[in-house]
């Protein structure tokens, strides 16, 4: 497995810390209001690359922070004359209803900064300690100047990026470069007790924090948006480095960015967008689908007709698997020898899917092999074939669609039935019309019909769907 390090600008074969396990850390949302379409990206993303790991046998420790101390939420706080932690926590739970609705496995831990003040305040007290910060009138700084590698993910260079700073802002620091790891309260805020003021945590050492608390000193895999190279990891890479002596991540990884209309996303050019708001118009698998269909160090576009596209590219796979599905209900026997070497044959898609994703996790390749396997599905599984035979390929082609976390049927809207019942009661009614037992035949489309399952007699068969 190869993938893109940022840290090194090269594909590298992956090598864990330790055998069999992975520890991933993917930095979170902030928390201030319903997750957009651009954060859907490393959520879809790295819980892809989960699940292939996790394929491939590591055990994956994924840990992803929520940043539920900022401006933002602060802002939105007192426009609602409500507690900061009231909107942290409501949009937490809705940015993980978002998750559940992309088909995201859950994370190991999602931790938030408010509950790991203890941990922040030690990490900044080592830095001091060590002299890699320094404290003004109840601020703390980290001293760039201190840490020698500073600037070697990003590559940029510390004196070319103070010659380019304007002013520093904040006159309590030594030099532009320097970035904050505690702040004094302002009238209003919430704050915590610290030796240093009554204050709160600066952005980016909440990650260092968690990271090491949860994962170790050293970790795997760190990622993120591209946007987040510098100066937050950066200074994630500084703060943690200095303070644990460790290199801090073995692998950078980096999602491009989501543009709407060609055009940044941003609230002020009107094209701002939020999963909720999509998804009133494409359902959340259609999103996934669609993020997946592009390689994720790639920029890519989000219009209507991608998604439209998108939409049209899923529909063949469902009805692909759901075509097996039903013949699988109505077949019956052993395979043939013919069957078993098209059974065989068909493993040529894992290998097709294995070796786009090993190569820097290429989903855009994978999501061709499960085009392929379904094509192949509808050419080779007849009325004819045997049961053992559809069961085989139906599998193969619901394995390579899990690696992915693409799901080749409709979820179930409610719990009243499941898809083997719908399946079981199809076959069913197909007997009761054979044996002209109408009056059953019609109970059961009636059952289907309470149950929000429609179906549709065609001379494929009979095609069912949820109202
Ligand atoms: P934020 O809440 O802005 O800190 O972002 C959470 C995650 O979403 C980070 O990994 C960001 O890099 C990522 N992200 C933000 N905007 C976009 C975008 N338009 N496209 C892709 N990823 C994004
Ligand atoms: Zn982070």
């Amino acid at each position: 497995m190869r993938l893109y390090n940022t840290l090194t600008r090269k594909k590298e074969e992956f090598v864990p810390l330790e055998e069999g396990k992975v520890k991933m850390y993917v930095c979170g949302p902030t928390v201030y209001d319903y997750i957009h379409i651009g954060n859907a990206r490393p959520y879809v993303i790295f819980d892809t690359i989960r699940r292939y790991m996790e394929y491939k046998g590591y055990e994956v420790n994924y840990v992803q922070n929520f940043t539920d101390v900022d401006d933002k939420i602060i802002k939105k706080a007192i426009a609602e004359g409500v507690d900061s932690k009231v909107i942290s926590e409501r949009f937490i739970e809705e940015a993980k209803k978002d998750a559940e609705g992309l088909n995201v496995e859950p994370a190991t831990k999602n931790p938030k900064v408010t509950e790991e003040m203890d941990g922040i305040i030690e990490m900044i007290s080592t830095l001091i300690d060590k002299g890699y910060a320094y404290e003004v009138d109840g601020s703390v700084f980290f001293d760039t100047k201190s840490f020698a590698d500073y600037g070697k993910l990003s590559g940029k260079n510390i004196d070319e990026l103070e010659a380019g700073a304007r002013i520093a802002v904040d006159e309590n620091k030594k030099n532009p470069m320097d970035f904050v790891l505690w702040k004094p309260k302002k009238e209003g805020e919430p704050y915590w007790e610290s030796p240093w003021s009554q204050g709160r945590p600066g952005w980016h050492i909440e990650c260092s924090v968690m990271a090491k608390k949860y994962l170790g000193d050293t970790i795997d895999i760190h990622a993120g948006g591209e946007d987040l190279i510098f100066p937050h990891h950066e200074n994630e890479i500084a703060q943690s480095e200095a303070a644990n002596g460790k290199p801090f991540a073995k692998y950078w990884l980096h999602n491009g960015f989501i543009n709407v209309d060609n055009k940044k996303m941003s609230k002020s050019l009107g094209n701002f967008f939020t999963l909720r708001e999509i998804v009133e118009h494409i359902p959340y698998d259609v999103v996934r689908f669609f993020i997946l269909s592009g390689h994720y160090r790639s920029p890519i576009n989000f219009s209507r007709e991608l998604m439209e596209s998108a939409g049209a590219g899923l529909d063949r796979i469902k009805n692909a698997y759901k075509s097996l599905l039903f013949k699988e209900s109505k077949a019956e026997g052993d395979m043939t020898e013919d069957e078993k070497r098209l059974a065989d044959e068909a493993d040529k898609f894992r290998i097709q899917l294995e070796k786009a994703m090993d190569d820097d996790f290429n989903t855009a390749d994978a999501v061709t092999a499960i085009f392929e396997i379904a094509k192949f599905a509808n050419v080779n599984v007849t009325e004819n074939s045997s049961k053992e035979f559809v069961t085989a390929i139906r599998e193969k082609m619901l394995m390579l669609c899990n690696i992915l976390g693409i799901k080749p049927y409709d979820e179930v809207k409610n719990d009243s039935i499941s898809e083997q019942e719908i399946e079981r009661l199809i076959a069913e009614r197909a007997e009761a019309k054979k044996a002209k037992n109408f009056a059953r035949a019609d109970e059961i489309r009636e059952e289907l019909s309470e149950k929000g399952v429609v179906i549709e007699d065609t001379r494929a068969g009979v095609r069912w769907s949820y109202k």
